[in-house]
């Protein structure tokens, strides 16, 4: 995905408020502590088996100086969890924060805490096999050179991707050279580029002012700020490259020996990735799950918003998994978190974790078709004890709450069957009314501090969030509301809920940020194809100003070998694939166009002859205003 905006590490926080944890949320976190299996310590074992050595800089900076990762920024991760913190949460973050080079067993060694993800390193007999080269160049390269300390100088082999999200292979120019790249094998599964660049076209813009939210853009780390993103620790802020694969994986069952070392794959698309896949090393026992397992419930939903993933085929693809490799697997390595050591505790793991999923989405559809809704489900479903008893069935990431009504919304929709529900008031027009029949703000506000004084925030948040959406400039409301996310983010197990509700409280006392957000990755653009693009151009077509107007013109880009028939009528972009169009011609570079199109520049890159139009160029007069240019920090807790 475009984690574009996320360099959490990196920014400053100004001006935000201190705030108290209350009562209620120190007796919450208080209980919360008293149901955890503390004695169950086996993760802390995985997590610090195999230690090597920590990198030798406290940073990992851009050639300009710029910081891409902060070693230091978890160092207050000490002793118990603050009042401040879900203990949950507490405990997840410490283990997820150790950083360093691990020797996982005999010729495989894991990076972890460089990145989000980590970077797994297969010894071959002349050179070394990548699996996951983190999400930008800076960390990766740093990892590898960490590890060639320990291992040596043997050349990068092969890299693998196990699937489609920018932090599995953002990092890849990072560990591999343009002068290399001829040499070494990239290896994804099928499908991976299409998705890789595609995933976050259409709806880039949405879905990166929505991550910011979930990975708590601009927060700092600390006991009142960021705690980790739960699935790791958080994006990188370095550069996001991509080599496309030179060898895709197709089918369940398919082997490779790359130097020496035999790996067998199962495919696993549409699970938590659109492409992905597991695989095997049958010489050293050792399965890769990639992100289908991990030391957190995962997203089914992430809320940063994507295509509802399939709850049923993430389960019974790991069923699969355990039936191919279970009886074989000896160590178990993720994309994410730490290791799993042991056949026992290996099958173990995945099995409960399947269940997990599995419960997940059988109890949801169950009590779908008894008749309840999205939310009577969320607030029911709940794992049974020997599966929550589980550190790693714990919602760091995904949620219990989330994910049902994510499963809903995947057979069913945003509709729950109610008529009253089929067509409601727009949030601001419904919160006006709220506020009339409360008998004005006052009341509202009364009725906001009683139930946050009483420590019931989710009802306080409802209820201020009316008085928010019908007076947007109400600071009183706006101040307590965000008051109100703190408590609730302070109690999130999830870091990904905390990181929302801090994200929340502060738009709603700053506004939304300002700064704009970083450009996109070079190799992503150039390797997203060109009807994607036309795609992006026709959800950013605004009716209005295009008004009666018709357009129709062929657009050539010769250096691709590509042409395209566009009409434009009616308010909507068509464009056809080697079509042609009674009307002009226009000849250019694809990134030349491309960039008049974003900045609005066409006539002056026409009149420097960068674009070329052949035929009736006035009938392509004020084509380039048709556009919208998305605003890229959009209010969302205010109208
Ligand atoms: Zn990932």
């Amino acid at each position: 995905m475009r984690f574009v905006a996320i360099a959490a590490l990196t920014f400053a926080l100004s001006g935000a408020a201190s705030a108290q944890v209350s009562d209620a949320t120190r007796a919450a976190n208080a209980a919360a502590a008293q149901t955890l299996p503390w004695t169950d310590r086996e993760d802390e074992d995985f997590a610090n088996r195999g230690f090597v050595a920590a990198y030798d800089q406290p940073q990992i900076r851009m050639t300009d100086g710029r910081v891409v990762w902060d070693f230091t920024a978890y160092n207050f991760l000490q002793g118990d969890a603050p009042a401040s913190v879900n203990p949950s949460l507490w405990r997840h973050a410490r283990l997820l924060t150790r950083a360093g080079l691990f020797r996982v067993t005999d010729r495989v060694y894991q990076i972890r805490g460089f990145d989000v993800s980590n970077m797994t390193i297969v010894i071959g007999d002349t050179g070394l096999i990548i699996i996951d080269p983190l999400s930008s160049a800076e960390t990766a390269a740093a990892g590898l050179a960490l590890a060639r300390r320990t291992i040596g100088d043997k050349p990068v082999v092969a890299v693998i991707y196990t699937h489609s999200h920018l932090d599995h292979f953002g990092g890849v120019r990072g560990i591999v050279s343009a002068e290399q790249a001829a040499n070494v094998q990239i290896i994804a599964p099928e499908g991976f580029m299409e998705h890789a660049v595609t995933e976050n076209v259409i709806a880039g813009n949405a879905m990166s002012r929505r991550a910011q939210f979930q990975f708590g853009a601009g927060l700092p780390p600390g006991p009142e700020g960021q705690m980790t993103s739960g699935i790791g620790i958080a994006v990188s802020a370095g550069t996001f490259t991509l080599i496309p694969p030179t060898r895709t994986i197709s089918r369940t069952g398919e082997t490779l020996t790359i130097d020496g070392v035999r790996i067998e794959f199962q495919l696993t698309p549409d699970t938590e990735a659109p492409a992905e896949m597991n695989f095997f090393f049958p010489d050293l026992g050792v399965l890769c799950i990639a992100e289908n397992a991990t030391a957190s419930m995962h997203n089914i939903l992430t809320p940063r918003g994507a295509l509802v993933r399939d709850a049923k085929a993430w389960a019974d693809y790991l069923t699969e998994a355990l039936r191919l490799y279970g009886g074989r697997t000896q160590i178990m390595v993720g994309s994410h978190a730490w290791p799993r050591f042991g056949g026992d505790r290996v099958r173990d793991f995945v099995a409960s974790h399947r269940d997990a999923y599995k419960y997940l989405h059988d109890q949801t559809v169950r009590l779908m078709n008894a008749g309840y809704t999205d939310r009577e489900i969320a607030e029911q479903v709940r794992l049974p004890e020997s599966l929550s008893s589980r550190w790693f069935n714990h919602g760091y990431y995904g949620t219990m709450m989330h994910n049902s009504r994510a499963v809903y919304q995947r057979y069913m929709g945003w509709y729950d069957a109610n008529p009253a529900n089929l067509n409601p008031l727009p949030p601001a027009e419904e919160g006006t009314r709220f506020v009339r029949a409360m008998g004005g703000a006052d009341r509202v506000m009364a009725e906001g501090q009683r139930a946050f004084d009483e420590g019931d925030y989710r009802w306080a948040a409802r209820v201020l969030n009316h008085l928010v959406f019908a007076e947007p400039n109400n600071t009183a409301a706006r101040q307590l509301l965000a008051r109100t996310h703190r408590q609730m983010a302070y109690q999130a197990e999830s870091a990904i809920w905390r990181n929302i509700y801090l994200v929340g409280a502060r738009e709603l006392e700053q506004g939304p940020p300002t700064r704009s957000q970083p450009t996109q990755s070079a190799d992503l653009v150039a390797a997203t194809p060109t009807s994607y693009i036309l795609d992006l151009l026709a959800v950013r077509l605004n009716p209005e100003r295009l008004g009666n107007r018709r357009y129709a013109f062929n657009l050539v880009f010769p250096e691709r070998n590509e042409r395209f028939a566009v009409t434009i009528a009616n308010g909507v972009l068509v464009h056809e694939h080697d079509q042609t169009v009674d009307g002009p011609t226009i000849t250019s570079q694809r990134a030349v166009f491309l960039q008049a199109m974003a900045t609005q520049s066409m006539a002056r890159s026409v009149l420097s002859g960068q674009i070329r139009i052949a035929g009736n160029r006035r009938s392509l007069e004020g084509l380039g205003e048709v556009f919208d240019t998305p605003d890229p920090n959009f209010p969302i807790v205010t109208p």
